[in-house]
């Protein structure tokens, strides 16, 4: 099944969003489901017309308020997969809290934020992940504001699945919505993106193979380490030995459990790329499993509808259980 539809794409040529959008259509056959069964929806900005080219059942919804929407859908519809598709200005300004709630409460939602560090379709204006310092049309003497690390916010709302990826690496980018897809619950994945327009080459220095040796942080959690491999150790004081994987894989790989339950080293990773360790970790922060709001919410509704709860049921779901004993 090819997932292609017939509407002429309207993105800047250059734009990052096409190699996203060939990522995803490339990818959603392996979900082995019919269109009707999948839904895009998105909020406002460039990304935001994600779901007009994609041959599935899709909504081009309201500024930042693509998860509280798609809440709803994955709560009553439990046979379909619902994708949100956003970008830094629409998840992390306006929509700053649907995000985070959508998030702590594990709705089974996937959450493609696609990251270009500006607001690209009011015509580049800093957004909540440019730089400090950066210079746009709305902060001509450099933005004040300190930005945003969406996995580092994502992990703060104990979201259950978190990754980074980028869009001009097709391989990495399948790897991991191929996991997102595979997790129940809310997956939050960055996706790094060019804008050629207002922010072009933001992300260039990932793109070289020298530059990209030196700063992107590969996390695995072992099963790709070989013997004779060199990886990335955290020592007792936290200070970072850093080497190549071989000397033919310049690749730096950094062995981590992203099923922890505890999601604190996975933050601790997370801020490795603050400007001053330049690191940027790549790849699956977080993978853990946790009851869905949705799949809990279903069972309430079925037993307030079929049985009586009583008071030791309600014991069970206060003290964290997530099912309970219907009686006819
Ligand atoms: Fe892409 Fe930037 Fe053009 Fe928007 S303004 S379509 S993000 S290149």
């Amino acid at each position: 099944k090819d997932f292609t539809s017939d509407q002429e794409v309207r993105w800047c040529p250059g734009c990052g969003d096409y190699a996203i959008l060939a990522a995803v259509q490339g990818f959603l056959p392996e979900l082995g489901l019919k269109r009707e069964n999948i839904v895009f929806v998105s909020g406002i900005g460039c990304s935001s017309r994600f779901p007009y080219y994609l041959d599935t059942y899709g909504m081009h919804s309201i500024h930042g308020r693509a998860p509280a929407i798609a809440t709803g859908l994955t709560a009553t519809r439990e046979d379909l997969s619902v994708w949100v598709v956003t970008g830094d200005g629409d998840a992390l300004s306006i929509g700053g809290n649907h995000l985070i709630h959508a998030l702590r409460r594990n709705v089974n939602l996937k959450i493609l934020l696609f990251n270009n560090e500006i607001y690209g379709l009011t015509k580049g204006q800093y957004s909540p992940t440019s730089h400090v310092g950066q210079v746009t049309k709305s902060s001509p003497l450099g933005s004040l504001d300190r930005p945003f690390n969406p996995v580092s916010l994502a992990l703060g709302a104990e979201a259950t699945f978190v990754a980074r990826t980028m869009d001009s690496d097709r391989q990495h980018l399948t790897a991991v919505l191929r996991a997102a897809a595979e997790h129940r619950g809310s997956a939050l994945v960055e996706i790094y993106q060019n804008c050629p327009i207002f922010n072009d080459g933001v992300f260039d220095v990932l793109k070289d193979r020298t530059e990209a040796a030196a700063r992107i942080l590969h996390l695995t959690d072992g099963e790709e380490v070989a013997a004779g491999d060199t990886v990335v150790v955290r020592d007792d004081q936290g200070v970072m030995t850093v080497a190549p994987r071989a000397e033919a894989d310049p690749t730096r790989i950094v062995v981590h459990d992203p099923a922890a339950d505890d999601p604190s080293a996975a933050f601790a990773l997370s801020r490795l790329d603050s400007p001053d360790l330049g690191h940027v970790p790549m790849g699956i922060f977080r993978n853990v499993a946790r009851p869905t709001y949705d799949d809990s919410l279903r069972e309430q509704i079925a037993s307030a509808r079929t049985g009586e709860v009583t008071d030791a049921d309600i014991d069970a779901l206060l003290a964290g259980r997530d099912t309970w004993t219907v009686r006819a």
